[in-house]
């Protein structure tokens, strides 16, 4: 069997799929790696750094591939080059993409989309989401705290005493967690707000303070659901008085197969501090605030609002390396005595497939 990847050609990302380390795991279980050439360069991997692995050109690797995997879906053409029955592995953002799905299926192609792994125990060395929103809520704090014109931490100078940055995270999943620890570890007086009442302890457990807003929103499968327009609206009342007292705050809120939550108003912005900056990590999904313009930045009444795109690729190289373990460990349902067998009555396995042999699973 032939495991490969391609070098990812979306704007701005520089992750890789197969990392030398799960190159090595993969040729342990006796399965062959060919990978395009410089397919890890962007992530920190020169081709020099992938040992007992081969390396050709994009006709070649998908001439050969019998399981291609991918950080973001690979384009039509690459698609189209693959012969049929090939399995396909990664971020294959299946909603709203009816035409990929349709390339898929012309193509006789066995897909899997990782994003619909189901959020259990056992899905957890494979999920994808995790990996990436961790990474993503680090970058978010570090951009947070490189842009705010005041210092996170306290800091006591011969200069005078410089009080620490209040910051509020808005959203307390993986992501927003990610974001609170790294905020702590810069210092910053921080504290988070969701709308699932079971993050209050995950919150404090990180040395955070849980901001109560009287809104709790719990949903299926641990995940939040929508709010009404009362829930929306007793919400934006109660933080926009609070609002005012923080110097920056990162939104992380998201609700599954939906545009994200708009909670931060142009009003609730306009009451801020002078010199506050919103980092708006659900700008890919159409942001958090109403002001936020994906992959730009909004100046507004002295607030700053950046809406930063593509987090994780700007950490490639960890992003990588997790991201890797996520494939191979998903790998590890595929292939059983030698062969490339997905286990269909494995619900990871069933529940993750957009295309099997070119018969549509998914529906949106
Ligand atoms: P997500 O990215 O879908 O959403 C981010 C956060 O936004 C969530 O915590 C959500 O509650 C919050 N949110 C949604 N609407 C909001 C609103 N209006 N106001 C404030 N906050 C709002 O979430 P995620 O990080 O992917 O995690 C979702 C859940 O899945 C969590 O319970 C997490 O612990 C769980 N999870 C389980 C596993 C596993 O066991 N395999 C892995 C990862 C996450």
């Amino acid at each position: 069997i032939t495991v490969s990847a391609l070098r990812e050609t979306a704007a701005g990302e520089r992750r890789v799929a197969i990392t030398p380390e799960v190159a090595k795991k993969l040729r342990g279980k006796g399965l062959r790696v060919l990978l395009e050439q410089d397919a890890g360069r962007a992530a920190g991997f020169p081709d020099a750094s992938y040992a007992d692995v081969e390396f050709g050109s994009v006709a070649e690797v998908l001439a050969q591939a019998d399981l291609l995997a991918c950080v973001l879906p690979p384009d039509d053409t690459a698609l189209t080059g693959l012969r049929e029955g090939v399995v396909v592995v990664g971020q294959l953002r299946p909603h709203g993409a009816a035409s990929r799905v349709s390339t898929l299926s012309q193509k006789k192609l066995t897909a899997f989309a990782l994003e619909l792994l189901p959020r259990t125990t056992r899905a957890q060395a494979m999920d994808v989401l995790s990996s990436q929103a961790a990474v993503a809520g680090y970058r978010a704090m570090l951009i947070a705290a490189e842009n705010a014109p005041k210092f996170f931490p306290m800091l006591t100078t011969a200069a005078g005493t410089i009080r620490p940055s209040r910051v509020l995270v808005i959203g307390a999943g993986v992501a927003g967690l990610q974001a609170i620890a790294t905020a702590r570890r810069l210092g910053a007086q921080i504290e988070g707000y969701d709308v699932r009442p079971e993050t209050r302890e995950q919150v404090e457990s990180l040395g955070a303070k849980f901001l109560e807003l009287g809104v709790s929103a719990a949903g299926s499968g641990g995940y939040a659901r929508e709010l009404t327009q009362e829930e929306r609206a007793a919400q934006q009342q109660a933080l926009a008085e609070l609002l005012k007292a923080f110097d920056a705050v990162v939104t992380t809120a998201a609700v599954p197969g939906r545009a994200a939550p708009k909670i931060l108003t142009t009003a609730m912005v306009e009451g801020m501090k002078p010199g506050a900056l919103i980092v708006d990590l659900a700008a890919d999904s159409g942001g958090n605030c109403e002001l936020t313009r994906p992959g730009e930045r909004v100046e507004h009444g002295g607030v700053t609002i950046l809406g930063p795109l593509s987090l994780a690729a700007g950490a490639p190289l960890h992003a990588s390396e997790m991201y890797a373990r996520n494939i191979y460990n998903f790998a590890e349902l595929l292939v059983r005595d030698g062969a490339l067998r997905p286990d269909f009555d494995d619900e990871l396995v069933a529940k993750s497939c957009v295309t099997r042999n070119g018969e549509v699973l998914f529906n949106a």
